[in-house]
């Protein structure tokens, strides 16, 4: 590990800059200071005993069926924190932060003290609540380690039961059905991603995931895993069971806030930030899933959760703290894969009592898309086998236009909505 100078051994070593996660937001805020600031000792704490890798491609099947090498999982070379003078402190945890002594504790008792603080967290798979949650063959997928256990599992396993509807749960059981296993999903909702998606979107992927021969167990929850160290089956609440060597409990993911929140930053899900990424302390900054911050586009405070706004939130806080005081804008998209169709979401896309829906396409045609609008203006869609929506949506999210004259023409499938772009050249 590249070390950051420290006088004597007791002494806490001092860092201009701490940033406390290694994934993608951290990493990128990490190289963007090192590209504005070539002076500044920089340290990036991440609990997880590896480099930079990509989250996303955990669930892809050309890495998780082995299409292509595993080295391609790794974003950055291993030489790269030494070569930018980073110092890595890889498999250590920050537990405790002290906002006034501007200082970061970690679980093996290291103190560093900061000058400038990002905290670029993200999420942790949720434990599934359940007697039994032990026992061999359960797992999630959030982490590298996480992938490697399933793909070590699938080499044996034949039967696999997916907790949760989801898009962890949606990408995984194509991976699992495409290794060669029957595949099981287990979800309390009354259709697929309710209430993400509505009832038609949720009815296109099920039509999907059956046609694949997934059986979908839906209102239904597990009550007994059976086992003695090893999972066997499932019971579930109206007394089905399943038998099954390997269960991917896919049931969302927590905040760890905890211990910021007593450290005096405020939070909520995640951890509350303005539009320039700034926490409520001094010299402290957030970015990433775990940032909840203050959107320019929605004029609300909001949490978005994707690979783009990883990064780029940590491009933005890595410059608001080296150089210059940027706000943060960005209209998110994201997308799923699977099963042969591909689920899009674009922007913000909760539906709430102000929030009106027009819907584009149907199921009948296997392409349909949801435009969600608030005050006449688009805030976010869902798109399922739509992406050449895609673009044009997010023009029209970020351009805030009043769209209350054009609502039929959102609503026709043929309507091409790049025509809707106002021109700002
Ligand atoms: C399987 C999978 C597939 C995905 N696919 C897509 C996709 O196709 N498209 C897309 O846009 N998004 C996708 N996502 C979501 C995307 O990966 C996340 O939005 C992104 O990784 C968030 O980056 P981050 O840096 O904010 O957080 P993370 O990637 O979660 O990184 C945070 C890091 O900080 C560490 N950490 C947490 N607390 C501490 C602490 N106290 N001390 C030290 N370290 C700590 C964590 O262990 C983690 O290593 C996927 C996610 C998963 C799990």
């Amino acid at each position: 590990m590249f070390t950051v100078r420290k006088k004597s051994k007791t002494e806490p070593c001092h860092v201009h800059y701490v940033i406390i996660g290694g994934g993608i937001a951290g990493t990128t805020s990490a190289e963007t200071i090192r590209a504005h600031d070539p002076e500044g000792s920089i340290a990036i704490i991440s609990d997880e005993p590896y480099r930079l890798y990509s989250r996303i491609m955990l669930s892809k099947p050309n890495f998780f069926l082995g299409q292509i090498p595993f080295e391609k999982i790794w974003l950055k070379k291993e030489d790269w924190y030494a070569d930018n003078r980073i110092a890595f402190y890889s498999g250590k945890r920050a537990i405790k932060l002290n906002t006034q002594k501007k200082s970061v504790t970690l679980d093996d008792a290291t103190v560093l003290t900061y000058e400038k603080l990002l905290i670029a967290t993200g999420s942790y798979a949720r434990k599934w609540p359940i007697a039994g949650a032990e026992k061999k063959g359960i797992t999630y997928l959030r982490s590298l380690d996480h992938a490697k256990e399933i793909m070590e599992s699938i080499k044996t396993a034949k039967r696999a039961v997916a907790i949760g509807s989801g898009f962890i749960s949606f990408e995984m059981c194509d991976m699992l059905k495409r290794a060669g296993l029957e595949v099981a999903m287990v979800m309390r909702e009354p259709y697929y991603w309710y209430p993400v998606l509505d009832e038609v979107s949720g009815r296109m992927i099920e039509k999907k995931l059956e046609q694949s021969g997934i059986t979908l167990m839906r209102t239904n929850e597990v009550q007994v895993v059976r086992g003695s160290n090893r999972v066997e089956s499932v019971q579930l609440t109206d007394g089905t069971v399943l038998s099954c060597d390997l269960i991917l409990a896919g049931i969302g993911v927590v905040y760890d806030t905890a211990w910021l929140k007593n450290a005096g930053l405020r939070t909520n899900r995640g951890v509350i930030a303005n539009e320039y990424l700034e926490a409520s302390a001094k010299d402290v900054w957030v970015a990433g899933d775990v940032a909840e911050f203050q959107d320019v586009i929605l004029r609300e405070r909001i949490q978005q959760v994707s690979w783009s706004n990883a990064y780029l939130q940590g491009k933005t806080a890595g410059l608001n703290m080296s150089c210059r005081r940027q706000v943060f804008k960005l209209v998110s998209s994201y997308t799923s894969h699977g099963f042969d169709m591909v689920i899009g979401f674009v922007g913000d896309i909760r539906v709430t009592p102000k929030r009106e829906v027009v819907t584009r396409g149907s199921a009948d045609v296997n392409s349909y898309g949801r435009i969600i609008l608030e005050d006449d203006r688009i805030v976010g869609a869902t798109l399922i086998n739509r992406m050449r929506d895609a673009g044009p949506l997010t023009k029209l999210v970020e351009q805030n236009i009043n769209m209350a004259a054009r609502k039929r023409e959102l609503a026709d499938p043929n309507f091409q909505l790049a025509s809707l772009i106002a021109n700002t050249t």
